[in-house]
């Protein structure tokens, strides 16, 4: 029978290893700018302050690949592939620079408005011992002030070498910096730790999100969360925001910002510069301002 599970197995798992291989090949292709091997692009989602929720505060950029035959791919296809094979850091360097430029464009539309952006780091990158410097290179040549980068990891990644990521955090909220932690809610984020990070950020994941209003465990937990960031100083962010009750909530919760399909999917940066200078509205929005909220 052993013969017969792997007869059954190997090409299932050949098959996988052929398409990473595959992936990872052009992936580096698009990198490199080879011709027909696509690109990575970076769109940007608004986020906005749940005080003056018909604003945009600022952008989360999220990479996409398009890609000659996939189309646009989403970062769950590839970024993980990205990871395994060593491709995440130039990836993720590459998506710094194009959001801090953008960003940097953005500013100098109006010096007046705060604009942030915030871009996502995966764990190697927060290995990297070069990772200070890299980014500081960036926000030299692009000419962003450094109080509107916001860079977003997972407590896995900081937890993976605390020491080591504690003080490449540390050193870049001293060049101004702001540091979110991702996807708080999910997997083994932990309120007793929250305190020994040295974030200034905490986004709630939409998991607990979409759980506002279907039940009261949900409502307890991001009450707790909201309470404990806020007494510790840390501005929160409630992810994956779909309904104007939602919105509703968290602003009666005192959570800080919002951003979510509600307000607006991921957009291209053309279309996100409108969103910004306020020639295209944002969605739901108005229908959450005709409501119960005033
Ligand atoms: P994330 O950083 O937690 O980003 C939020 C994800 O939630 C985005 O998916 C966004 O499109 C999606 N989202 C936002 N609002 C809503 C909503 O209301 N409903 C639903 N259903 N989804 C919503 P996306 O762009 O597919 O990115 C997925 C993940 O890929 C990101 O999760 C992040 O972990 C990773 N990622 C994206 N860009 C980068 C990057 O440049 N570098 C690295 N290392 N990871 C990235
Ligand atoms: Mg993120
Ligand atoms: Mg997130
Ligand atoms: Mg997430």
């Amino acid at each position: 029978t052993s013969e017969v599970r792997s007869a059954m197995y190997t090409p299932c798992l050949r098959e996988v290893a052929v398409e990473r291989s595959r992936t990872a090949d052009e992936l580096r292709a698009a990198l490199a700018g080879t011709p027909g091997a696509g690109e990575l692009l970076v769109h940007y989602q608004p986020y906005v302050l749940l005080s003056d929720p018909s604003t945009v505060a600022g952008f989360e950029a999220l990479v996409r690949w398009q890609h000659p035959e996939r189309g646009l791919v989403s970062p769950a296809d590839f970024v993980p592939v990205a990871e395994e094979v060593g491709l995440i850091r130039p990836i993720g360097l590459r998506v710094l620079e194009q959001a801090a430029a953008r960003s940097a464009a953005w500013h100098g539309l109006d010096r007046s408005r705060p604009w942030t952006t915030s871009v996502n780091l995966s764990p190697q990158q927060l290995l990297d011992v070069d990772l200070v410097r890299r980014v500081r290179e960036v926000l030299d040549r692009t000419g962003l002030p450094a109080e509107l980068l916001t860079l977003e990891l997972t407590e896995t990644a900081m937890m993976l070498d605390l020491d080591g990521a504690a003080r490449r955090l540390q050193t870049l909220r001293d060049l101004g910096v702001r540091i979110a932690l991702d996807d708080f809610g999910t997997g083994s984020s932990s309120l007793s730790y929250l305190h020994q990070l040295p974030v200034d950020v905490v986004k709630l994941d939409q998991a607990f999100i979409s759980r506002l209003g279907q039940d009261a465990t949900a409502l307890a937990l991001v009450r707790a969360v909201l309470d404990i960031a806020s007494a510790l100083g840390l501005t929160t962010i409630a992810e994956g925001v779909e309904t104007p009750s939602q919105l509703r909530m968290l602003t009666e919760l005192g959570c800080d910002k919002a951003q979510g399909y509600l307000l607006s999917r991921p957009v291209p940066a053309d279309v996100a510069q409108e969103l910004l200078v306020g020639t295209r509205a944002l969605g739901g929005v108005g229908a959450f301002t005709s409501g119960a909220v005033g």
